[in-house]
This record gives structure tokens, sequence and C-alpha cells, in this order.
């Protein structure tokens, strides 16, 4: 079994992490990667399935069909965190 067969994850899994994590999708096609919110991922699934939502994503560069997911933090410093407050990519409802 390949990696990109294992079943991943509820998206809603991750919503307790929002604050400090997000996805990155990048394009099957293309490589075309783009950040999104845990809040917004979730809205915008809708309860589907996270591997029937990542099939049916249509890149906006090339119209392919198919993105990956990536699980991030937010790896800045507390001192950072606290100054500059939640990325901005993690406040996406
Ligand atoms: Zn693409």
């Amino acid at each position: 079994m390949s990696r990109d067969e294992l079943p991943l994850l509820p998206l809603a899994a991750s919503l307790h992490l929002a604050d400090r994590h997000f996805f990155s999708l990048s394009c099957r096609g293309c490589q075309r990667m783009v950040d999104m919110g845990v809040r917004r991922a979730v809205r915008l699934a809708n309860g589907q399935r996270t591997e029937d939502w990542l099939a049916r994503l249509r890149c906006i560069e090339c119209g392919s069909r198919g993105a990956s997911i990536q699980f991030r933090a937010d790896t800045r410093n507390a001192e950072a965190i606290a100054r500059d407050g939640p990325l901005p990519v993690c406040q996406e409802e």
C-alpha cells in the first residue's frame, strides 16, 4: 500500500487544532499549492469523506481534478505568536 492509499482522517478531527494548524492542498496536475484553514476546509467539504472531497477539487491554474493534503503547524515561536496573533490562514472560516 502506497502512502497515497492510506485512509485519511476526517477533516473535522483537526478542528480542535485549527488555531495553530492548517492544511496545504497540492494539485496533482501541476503541484500548485494552496494553504487553507481547518475550519474553512471542514465547511467546504461539508461532510464528505476527506478522500472524496480531495478527488473533486479542481485546480484554478491547470484545471486538473484531485489534490493531495498535508497537515501543517504554525511553527513560529511563542513570542512571535503573541506579538503577531494567529496566522491569517488559521483564521479562515
Ligand atoms: Zn494544477
